[in-house]
């Protein structure tokens, strides 16, 4: 078994070098890029990625699927690509966090600060955002089939191309959102105001309205 993980990164400071991160697992990747499922994640995890970014080091690619982070302080932290399926990250702050094309399938963020943050192209099936803050956030091109964004605070944010399709908005704010091209097919948008939404390019299709 080889004693170093397999992943090269392939950007920013760290590009083409060989990861150096401990354990390897029998995937032949260490615990932070291995797909194995129910990985054990060390005591401090927050700690761990926090300070990963603050010294400028790469997250490229983790795998932290699963992963307890509630109430982590993830703030601005480039969390780029990297697969968050199922983790709970209810009540984190990820203001600012750059989220584009993550992996957020099922993932539990009730409560979670999104104030700013970029998730373009991310995926976002299943997810539970209710009652999160996405003030500002870019949601450009999001896979949101069957998320729940009830009470979320959506204003001012590009929905543009998102697929919100089966999607519980319920009672959301979306003040000055573009959802120009956004597919809202049999979305529950009961409890909008309809009229604050950016009327350009929006087709409310079979969304379930009041
Ligand atoms: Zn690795």
């Amino acid at each position: 078994m080889n004693d170093r993980c397999a992943y090269t990164f392939t950007r920013g400071a760290d590009r083409n070098k060989r990861c150096t991160l401990s354990p390897i697992l029998k995937d032949g990747l260490c615990l932070w890029h291995s797909r194995e499922e129910r990985k054990p994640y060390p005591q401090g995890l927050e700690e761990f990625l926090l300070g990963r970014a603050e010294q400028g080091l790469s997250l490229e690619a983790f795998d932290l699927s699963g992963a307890f982070l509630r109430s982590a302080n993830l703030y601005a932290v480039d969390l780029t690509g990297v697969s968050l399926c199922g983790a709970d990250l209810a009540l984190a702050d990820l203001s600012r966090a750059r989220l584009a094309r993550a992996d957020l399938t099922n993932a539990f963020l009730f409560g979670a600060m999104l104030t700013g943050a970029d998730l373009t192209g991310a995926f976002l099936i299943g997810a539970d955002f209710s009652d999160a803050d996405l003030f500002g956030a870019n949601l450009g091109r999001i896979d949101a089939f069957d998320a729940d964004f009830r009470r979320a605070n959506l204003s001012l944010t590009n929905l543009r191309d998102a697929d919100l399709t089966e999607a519980c908005l319920r009672d959301a704010r979306l003040k000055g959102s573009d959802l120009a091209g956004a597919r809202l097919g049999k979305a529950d948008m009961r409890g909008v105001d309809l009229s604050r939404i950016n009327p350009v390019g929006v087709n409310f299709g079979s969304a379930v309205t009041d």
